[in-house]
């Protein structure tokens, strides 16, 4: 295992961190994805990561990974504790809300977490998590009071993420990536304040996805060539434990036309790295109805379809009626917007007729 410095925070990480949501048992709303082993079995897989050199391990509050987090700390407390950094997030944006969960997941892992994420945050809870005693605030406050070390945000938003590596009570950066979805990562290279912030990165596989056509080590390498800190492989068993971490994955190059090129040999994909180019007036997610529509046909299509028609129920109708599709030439890809709407939700239909 080889180590980076994570940004500003200073911390030395595994290149491959543990992540996970396939420890989780529970009804959890995660991309479902996981195995559920019992408690032994899971500490004895992040056991196994652990002698192979990780030392990040990453999860999330209990609505939103289940019992992940107590799993954790169960192991945690099998190890010394300065030899492994806990990454814990919630999904609350207000001060109180954020401090609340702070202090349950003290409670469930057993220990303090090194690091806790703002979770997923956008556009739409941006303002509410960096306002005056929002989420972040009360972050700083539990870093004074020695409850975290770390702040964080973790975002799929390349807006919101820079919005956060310019603000200076933000310690840590969490965002998603893959070969295949790399676009976020392209852009992040030139953004010094990203970089200089330090980057764990999550979706490696992109929900195990990508295993139908690569190997770890393809996909590992494939991103370690850009300025992250740690990647963060999702583990369940002692196998995937080893897949991931038994040997030291060098940087490697696969440009995106050959991921692209090689994938649509067997799927019918939309041409999109998800790098959040697209402009829509009407402020659509259209990188978000891409992802759903790729995840679909890469096999997640239950779990796709229900977000794609929550989706397409608010776009279909403004796209069909949009005269100069602004989208279209923001996209670096000319992405022919409103039509691939369209033959999404035909598409969609289909696979829903079947
Ligand atoms: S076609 Fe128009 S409404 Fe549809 S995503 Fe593009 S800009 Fe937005
Ligand atoms: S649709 Fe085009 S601009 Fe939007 S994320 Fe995909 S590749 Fe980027």
């Amino acid at each position: 295992m080889r180590y980076r410095t994570l940004g500003a925070a200073g911390l030395t990480v595994s290149e491959i961190g543990f992540g996970t949501i396939p420890l989780l048992a529970g009804d959890a709303p995660v991309l479902p994805a996981y195995r559920s082993p019992d408690p032994e079995t899971a500490v004895s897989s992040m056991r196994s990561a652990y002698d192979m050199g990780c030392n990040l391990f990453d999860t999330a509050a209990y609505d939103e990974y289940g019992d992940a987090e107590y799993k954790l700390g169960l192991f945690a407390a099998s190890v010394p504790r300065e030899t492994i950094i806990l990454s814990d997030k919630a999904r609350k944006y207000t001060g109180s809300e954020m401090r609340n969960a702070v202090l349950t997941s003290c409670d469930r892992l057993g220990a303090r977490p090194d690091i806790y994420f703002v979770h997923q945050v956008d556009e739409r809870n941006a303002d509410v998590v960096f306002s005056e005693g929002g989420a972040l605030d009360a972050l700083c406050e539990l870093k004074r009071e020695g409850l975290i070390r770390f702040t964080g945000v973790a975002s799929h938003y390349y807006a919101t993420l820079e919005r956060a590596a310019l603000d200076p009570r933000v310690d840590v950066l969490q965002m998603s990536g893959n070969i295949l979805e790399r676009g976020m990562l392209e852009r992040m290279k030139d953004n010094r304040a990203l970089v200089e912030k330090g980057v764990i990165l999550n979706k490696v596989y992109a929900a195990g996805l990508l295993l139908q056509d690569y190997t770890p080590a393809e996909l590992i390498g494939g991103i370690l060539r850009y300025p992250i800190s740690s990647a963060l492989i999702g583990v369940g068993t002692f196998d995937e434990a080893k897949a991931a971490m038994r040997q030291e994955y060098l940087p490697n190059e696969i440009p995106f036309e050959d991921v692209f090129r090689y994938l649509s040999r067997n799927y019918d994909l939309v041409k999109c790295d998800r790098c959040q180019r697209c402009v829509c007036r009407r402020r659509h997610e259209l990188h978000s109805v891409v992802r759903y529509f790729n995840y679909m046909k890469l096999g997640k299509a239950e779990w796709a379809k229900r977000h794609l028609r929550m989706y397409l129920s608010k776009i279909q109708k403004y796209c069909a009626a949009c005269p100069d599709a602004p989208c279209v030439s923001s996209c670096p890809q000319n992405l022919p917007f409103p039509e691939i709407v369209e033959l999404i939700a035909q598409s969609v239909e289909n696979d829903s007729e079947r």
